[in-house]
């Protein structure tokens, strides 16, 4: 039997899924991963927030166990303007991660499965990997699309914070408020015994604001307090970034299936799609992966596109007209589920 290899560039949450993926359904695939850092998970990668909601089917595959989370989220408020919207979740389907643990939980899963995981290897240029096929899972923005020159989709932009011993630390609750057309703060709880809360900014597109002086005004104004013990910035892509495929390279998470619209939530995205890039390849129809991707995320990305401009009219005419992202998916998004 003629052997095939699989290269996966990343080893994060898109290329640990699809090596995970790739092997329950056929153990006999080579699977290498290429981390370009010294360790998987503990990197500076892996300290954004880990805000995760169990809200899709093929998420519950994904369960964090009891390490990989640091707070499980049963309140979501949301607030426009002066128009609050408060969510109950039910108990474990909404969590703060330890993101760096869950990848390492993922890491560690792959390698049972006899994945092999190369950190401090840093892929320069697609030709340096002679695998039968290549995943591309290395993030926004990704390395070989920039090799390539496809690197086009969409892109918002974010600035984060971590505070400790803050006084707006509260336990289980997540905020999220949107400012101006195109753009939210968000403040998740992380660990109860610090009191940290990740503090971030995100924009849809960046029109020359200075992110980390807004997030330092909204603080004075809104009496936040605590010290900074981390900061973080990065791309956010938002919705599918494509070409999904390329020859012989299929792209996952950030590279490929991008983040959801309304929140910037990329984390089960990133599993999702990389489950599928394992089953297409393992099960030897990998040029399905397109068509895949594209029927499973399509829906979200218009419901958010067109979110994004009726909201922009709306706030035109009467800021009280404003849907929240709640308001709007539960009334239309659930008409084309
Ligand atoms: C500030 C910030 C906060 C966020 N908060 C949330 C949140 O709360 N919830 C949520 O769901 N999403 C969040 N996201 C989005 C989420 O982080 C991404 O959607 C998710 O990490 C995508 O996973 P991925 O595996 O595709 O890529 P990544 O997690 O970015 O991983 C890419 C991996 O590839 C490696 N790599 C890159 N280039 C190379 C190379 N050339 N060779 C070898 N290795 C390489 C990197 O080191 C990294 O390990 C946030 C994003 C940002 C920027």
């Amino acid at each position: 039997m003629i052997d095939i290899n699989i290269d996966i560039v990343g080893g994060s949450f898109a290329g640990l899924s699809t090596a995970i993926s790739i092997k329950e359904i056929n153990k006999s695939i080579n699977v290498t991963i290429h981390e370009k850092h010294k360790k998987i998970g503990y990197n500076r990668e892996g300290r954004k927030c880990g805000e995760a909601h169990s809200i899709e089917e093929e998420w519950n595959k994904w369960i964090p166990d009891k390490k990989s989370i640091f707070n499980e989220l049963k309140i979501g408020e949301i607030t426009v303007g002066d128009k609050k919207t408060v969510i109950q979740r039910d108990p474990g389907t909404a969590f703060i991660l330890n993101r760096q643990e869950f990848i390492c939980q993922l890491a560690r899963n792959a390698e049972k499965l006899g994945v092999n995981i190369q950190t401090n290897d840093k892929i320069k240029a697609v030709n340096e990997l002679d695998g039968n096929f290549i995943i591309d899972a290395s993030g926004c923005p990704s390395s070989i699309k920039r090799e390539l020159g496809f690197n086009k989709g969409i892109k918002g932009v974010t600035y984060q914070q971590t505070l400790e011993d803050s006084n707006y630390f509260i336990s289980n609750t997540a905020k999220v408020i949107y400012l101006g057309s195109f753009g939210y703060i968000w403040i998740f709880p992380r660990t109860p015994e610090k009191k940290e809360i990740n503090l971030g900014i995100g924009f849809s597109n960046n029109f020359g604001y200075n992110l980390k002086e807004m997030l330092e005004k909204f603080k004075e104004e809104n009496g936040i307090k605590g010290e900074i013990n981390y900061t973080l910035g990065g791309l956010i892509p938002l919705g599918l970034q494509r070409p999904l495929m390329y020859k012989n390279i299929l792209f996952v998470g950030d590279a490929g299936v991008g983040s959801f619209i309304f929140s910037g939530q990329g984390i089960y995205r990133a599993l999702i799609s990389g489950d599928i890039a394992g089953k297409c390849i393992a099960k030897r129809y990998p040029k399905k992966y397109p068509y895949i991707i594209q029927k499973k995320f399509i829906k979200w990305d218009v419901v958010g596109k067109i979110f994004t401009n009726v909201n922009f009219v709306f706030r035109k005419i009467n800021p009280k007209l404003v849907l929240t992202s709640y308001d709007y998916v539960s009334r239309f998004g659930g008409m084309i589920h």
